[in-house]
Order: C-alpha cells, then sequence, then structure tokens
C-alpha cells in the first residue's frame, strides 16, 4: 500500500493511497476536525481520472463539516472516494485493504456508506479498521431520517411564510420520490398537503400516485409547477441560471444535496420573494442518524436531536433577516460562528 500526502490549501489532511495488488486507488479528504473527528462516507465511482476524484472528495468534505456543524454535532467533515467501477473493480481484499488506510489515521476519518458503496461493504471494511459507521445491526436505513428532518424543516419554512405551519391544502411539489421523497411524500400526505411528483421511474411514481393520491407530471413541468413548496429530492444544481426564471412556488426546501448551482442562486431566490431553506440544514437527519452510531446508537436521542432543525432554521433565517443576506449566506455564517467558538451544547451535541 502506497500512501501520499496531498498538501490541500484550508484542508488538514488529504491523502491519497494506491495498492496494486488489490486495484485499490483512493483519496481520503479532513476538511475539518475542529469539533470532533471527521465523518462522511465512501464514495465509489468511475472518475475519469485522479483530478476529478480530488476534486470531488474535497468539495463533498467540506460539504460535511458544514452539515454536521450545523446539525450540532461534535463530528468534523472528511469523506473518501474509491476511485473504480463497482461492478468490476470491488472485491472483499480491496475493501479490507481500504480499512487499513482508514486505520492508518487512528480515528481522524470515520467513513460510512455512501454513492457505490453498501452496509455489506461497511462490515468488510469493519474487518480491519474500528473507523467505520453504517454497519449491520447499526443505525439502519438513513432515508426515514432525512425525510423527517426535512418534513420539519417544511413545516418551519410554511409557518414562516404563511403564520401557520398547517400543511392541510397546501399543494407540495416533489422533485424525485426515491428513498427520501417517498417517505417525505408520505409525511406531507398524512397532513393533508396536495403532492405533485415527478420521477424518472414510472413504478416509483404509480406508488405515490396510488398511496398518496399524488398528481404525476413530467421532470420538464416540475419546476414549474404552482404550488406553495418545491421540495427538491432527486438531484444537485437543480436551482440554476436557467431553472430559476420557471419557478413558481414560495419556498424551496427538499432533501437533496448542493441545491443550488452556484451561492448566487441563493441571492437570486431572495430577490425574487422565494423563501430557501439551506440544503445541509434540512437533509441533516441521516447524518444525525448515522453519527449516533459513534456513541451508542439510540433512536430516541436521534429523533430528539432532528427535531432541533426547526431550531436551527429559525436561528438562520433571523440571522439572514437581521444582515440583509441570503438564507445560505446565513447559514454558512452559522457554522463560521460555531466553528470558531467551538461551542458545544449540553443535549445537543454528540
Ligand atoms: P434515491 O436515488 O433513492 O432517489 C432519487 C430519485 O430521484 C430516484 O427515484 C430518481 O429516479 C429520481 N430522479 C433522478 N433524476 C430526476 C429528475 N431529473 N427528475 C425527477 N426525478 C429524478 O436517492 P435518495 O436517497 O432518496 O436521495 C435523494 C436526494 O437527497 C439526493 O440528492 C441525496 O444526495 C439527498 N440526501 C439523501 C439522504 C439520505 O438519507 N438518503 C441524506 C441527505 C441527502
Amino acid at each position: 500500500m502506497n500512501i501520499k500526502i496531498l498538501d490541500h490549501k484550508d484542508f488538514e489532511h488529504v491523502l491519497s493511497c494506491s495498492d496494486p495488488e488489490t486495484g485499490l486507488e483512493a483519496i481520503i479528504a479532513i476538511h475539518d476536525t475542529t469539533l470532533g473527528p471527521s465523518l462522511g462516507g465512501t464514495r465509489m465511482w468511475q472518475y475519469p481520472n485522479k483530478e476529478a476524484a480530488l476534486k470531488d472528495v474535497l468539495r463533498l468534505a467540506r460539504g460535511m463539516t458544514f452539515k454536521a456543524a450545523a446539525a450540532g454535532l461534535n463530528v468534523g467533515g472528511g469523506k473518501a472516494v474509491i476511485i473504480g467501477d463497482t461492478k468490476k473493480d470491488k472485491s472483499e481484499q480491496m475493501l479490507r485493504m481500504y480499512g487499513k488506510f482508514i486505520d492508518t489515521l487512528e480515528g481522524q476519518y470515520i467513513t460510512a456508506e455512501d454513492v457505490g458503496t453498501t452496509q455489506n461493504d461497511m462490515d468488510v471494511i469493519r474487518k480491519t479498521t474500528e473507523y467505520v459507521v453504517g454497519i449491520s445491526g447499526g443505525s439502519g436505513d438513513p432515508s426515514p431520517f432525512t425525510a423527517y428532518g426535512t418534513y420539519l424543516g417544511i413545516k418551519t419554512a410554511v409557518k414562516e411564510v404563511y403564520g401557520t405551519d398547517e400543511l392541510s391544502g397546501k399543494t407540495i411539489a416533489v422533485q424525485g420520490v426515491g428513498s427520501v421523497g417517498y417517505q417525505l411524500c408520505k409525511l406531507l400526505y398524512q397532513e393533508g398537503a396536495q403532492l405533485v411528483v415527478s420521477d424518472l421511474d414510472n413504478t416509483k411514481i404509480s406508488k405515490v400516485k396510488s398511496e398518496f393520491e399524488a398528481q404525476v407530471v413530467t421532470t420538464k413541468e416540475i419546476l414549474e409547477v404552482e404550488c406553495d413548496v418545491f421540495a427538491p429530492c432527486a438531484l444537485g444544481a437543480v436551482i440554476n441560471d436557467i431553472t430559476i426564471n420557471q419557478l413558481h412556488c414560495k419556498i424551496v426546501a427538499g432533501s437533496a444535496n448542493n441545491v443550488l448551482a452556484e451561492d448566487k442562486h441563493g441571492t437570486i431566490l431572495n430577490e425574487l420573494g422565494i423563501l430557501y431553506i439551506p440544503d445541509y440544514v434540512i437533509n441533516a437527519g441521516g447524518l444525525i442518524n448515522v453519527a449516533d452510531e459513534l456513541t451508542g446508537y439510540n433512536e430516541f436521542s436521534v429523533m430528539q436531536r432532528i427535531r432541533n432543525i426547526p431550531l436551527t432554521i429559525k436561528k438562520i433565517l433571523a440571522l439572514a433577516k437581521a444582515q440583509h443576506i441570503s438564507t445560505n449566506a446565513a447559514a454558512d455564517q452559522f457554522v463560521q460562528d460555531r466553528l470558531s467558538s467551538k461551542s458545544v451544547k449540553g443535549g445537543e451535541a454528540l
């Protein structure tokens, strides 16, 4: 196993590892451990080259710092990528070697599953390192927890805009009804919201249509739906130069990561009078759930922490108003403040 240190401005450690025998090509990026050991999943993807993998891991690791800090967790931000085709290149030997690579960091980086890796992979990695969460018998599927936090965040936004968090009669357009989107639709439907949904997968659409009386539109139309809330639960960068003028909603609040193509789109939403709930704040339920494994998993305390998401959103909205800045800029500032004060709130934090 050859480990190379890749110095990178603004990151605590960036290391690459290659092991010709098992075919392992991986990069671990530790962005910030001010609040605790860095936690973030391992993505396995067929990147076109090492530069593309590095760019992705740096972006993702930084994002984890922000998400964990905003969630009140005492963990830092880190992420890892394995370069390769999950079908052809993944093997037990490779994952065991990858576990050894993680182990060299002595707990500064703790991994979990992400795109291209599974709970089963985490079980294999656990054989060579203890610094892994999301293993069998652990915290389980994060999606219902992410959906619950997103649902609470939507209610908080609705209260801000309409003066009541009542969802009955509100029209909510959900883009993507996969793991999180489906669970979110269920919670919204139970409260009487009228759903408009879209997905590339017709089986998923049929299920939501029949179970929750949802109106189905095309993947293009979902952006233009006249609605109270647009909830992106599929892709990143969905609010961009082209789509931003197509919106007919009062609120953008969903589970997708990196909803805004660029920070400026948060400012434009603000100018258009559309309330944007920052993605990494509203979608932290899954991270809160998996991070709880670090102290011995307890679903009750996970739910309590997720119920704090609305509180954080309210603080961020107040900050945005007071400083006349976009809500995404306010969220970033909220995180920076927490990092610089290294504050730990008794019951809330790990
Ligand atoms: P998923 O893959 O289960 O679901 C995504 C769905 O979006 C799929 O059904 C897919 O067909 C659909 N989709 C893709 N492109 C689309 C398009 N153009 N229009 C409409 N639908 C489209 O993923 P998920 O786990 O439900 O995650 C959804 C989003 O939430 C992702 O952005 C993910 O990064 C984010 N997120 C998920 C979690 C979690 O706990 N799973 C946590 C935090 C953030």
